[in-house]
């Protein structure tokens, strides 16, 4: 079972100590890749690691913005605990908006020289890396396990496109 120990603890709204969590998950995301043969079939690439830093700097940027807004009751000033399925509808609500922004080819109403699709894809990222935050998870370290995969799984090979054997889209 996975360790879940750098989910925020129930009630905090320290922002140092998210803060902290957000390193140790940062570092874990390293040493999965630098540690036992058995967990690490390669090093990092120049890039995944450029990637790995990016999406973490971007983590930092969306927490420091709305940790703890997002997990406060503004009346009681309590910390509210989300409700994950709720948290994973708001992801969908916000692709739900960037499909709307594209059927009607439309610009984003509060950012008026971007187009909405751009926003709402900002939107639902932002909401993913917020969760990966909240929840301790190391969400850009799974981007190079699951792009690693992407690279070199068989169905998505042209020959097997072409087959007829792989996914149609
Ligand atoms: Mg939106």
């Amino acid at each position: 079972m996975k360790d879940t120990s750098l989910a925020r603890p129930a009630g905090s709204l320290d922002t140092r100590e998210d803060w902290r969590r957000l390193t140790l998950l940062e570092n874990i995301a390293f040493q999965h890749y630098s540690g036992a043969p058995e967990s690490c079939p390669s090093p990092l690439t120049p890039r995944e690691e450029e990637a790995i830093r990016g999406l973490y700097a971007a983590m930092r940027l969306i927490r420091e913005t709305n940790f703890p807004r997002w997990y406060r009751n503004p009346k009681t000033g309590e910390a509210v605990e989300r409700n994950f399925g709720e948290v994973l509808m708001l992801i969908v609500s916000e692709l739900a908006e960037a499909l709307d922004a594209h059927r009607k080819n439309a610009m984003d109403d509060k950012h008026t020289d971007r187009l909405g699709i751009e926003v709402e894809l900002a939107d639902a990222i932002t909401r993913i890396l917020d969760t990966a935050a909240e929840l301790g998870l190391d969400v850009p370290g799974a981007m190079i396990a699951v792009n690693r995969y992407n690279k070199n799984r068989p169905d998505h090979s042209d020959e097997a496109r072409a087959a007829g054997e792989g996914k149609a889209y």
